[in-house]
């Protein structure tokens, strides 16, 4: 099925999802279930898909949505954006919706006690948490947060079939024709894939890592690495952490002492945190470098 319009506004597409109801009811004898519907940020799909298909979860394009946010970072000065940028991607990561609430809130009241950033912060609220908050990994679980997937089969259009060229109709048709007729034929020999692939390297990488204890002390005692890469695959595997004091993690080997052998300690308890450590909050950490001096 292929839409022709001359614009892309509201009524263009719900036509097109009415379309697709249509075919649907046709051949299934039943309404289009499609859900969830993922597309880029512009209102005229959102009210189209409100008007037909109002129970659909509307996905927002992860990658348009910190596109769009990155326009807005003039609102806030280098360092804040800095902050900010970093602190979107994580919440991006919460996969569940109750996660993703729960992050906006706390997103926010860290946020909002920074007055310098309130412009962008209420661009942010307004326009990804009140009106498009469906941007995160959780709001479709395991399915694709982008939809860079079609926009490369739509750059695959411009390239192998119209060639960059704005065609009359009467030349688009017969390309359409083809298209679809490639396309389907395609599906034939290379079905839909609903899951991904587990690579040989990833495969590789995942033996390489995850490596048995019993193995990993094997190997440790006898020193019967197959290979250079074996022996780097090996060491960069496991750590071996001594309580209270270090630890075969590079940052270890090279300072003497690490957060692992301090923590193992905290665990065992022959170590207790000062309470000057436990009353700043998780995540906050001393600016890097000397503490500033007051000046007299
Ligand atoms: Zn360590």
């Amino acid at each position: 099925m292929a839409l022709i319009s001359t614009d892309e506004d509201s009524e263009c597409f719900i036509h097109l999802f009415n379309s697709i109801n249509a075919l649907f009811l046709q051949e299934f004898n039943e309404p289009c279930p499609i859900n969830p519907i993922m597309a880029d940020g512009a209102p005229a799909i959102t009210n189209a898909l409100n008007m037909v298909f109002p129970n659909s979860r509307r996905l927002m394009c992860w990658s348009n949505m910190i596109k769009k946010c990155r326009h807005h970072r003039n609102l806030v000065n280098k360092n804040d954006w800095l902050m900010i940028d970093k602190d979107i991607h994580a919440l991006q990561l919460a996969f569940t919706d109750d996660i993703f609430d729960r992050g906006v809130f706390l997103l926010l009241r860290k946020w909002n006690q920074i007055p310098l950033i309130k412009q962008f912060v209420n661009y942010f609220t307004d326009q990804w948490v009140s009106n498009l908050c469906y941007w995160y990994e959780g709001a479709a679980f395991s399915k694709p947060s982008t939809n860079n997937g079609l926009e490369s089969l739509s750059g695959i259009i411009k390239q192998k079939y119209t060639l960059r060229n704005k065609l009359h109709l009467s030349a688009f048709l017969p390309k359409v024709e083809v298209m679809l007729s490639d396309w389907s034929q395609a599906s034939i020999t290379t079905p839909f894939a609903t899951v991904t692939d587990i690579t040989s390297e990833m495969e590789l990488h995942a033996y390489q890592c995850v490596m048995p204890t019993s193995t990993w002390l094997d190997l440790y005692k006898s020193s019967k690495w197959t290979s250079f890469d074996h022996y780097v695959a090996w060491k960069s595997s496991c750590w071996m952490v001594s309580p209270l004091s270090s630890c075969t993690y590079p940052v270890g080997l090279k300072q003497y002492r690490c957060k692992h052998s301090i923590g193992l300690a905290m665990m065992f308890n022959i170590y207790k945190v000062k309470d000057e450590s436990r009353i700043i909050p998780l995540g906050k950490r001393r600016a890097p470098g000397r503490p500033k001096k007051f000046l007299s």
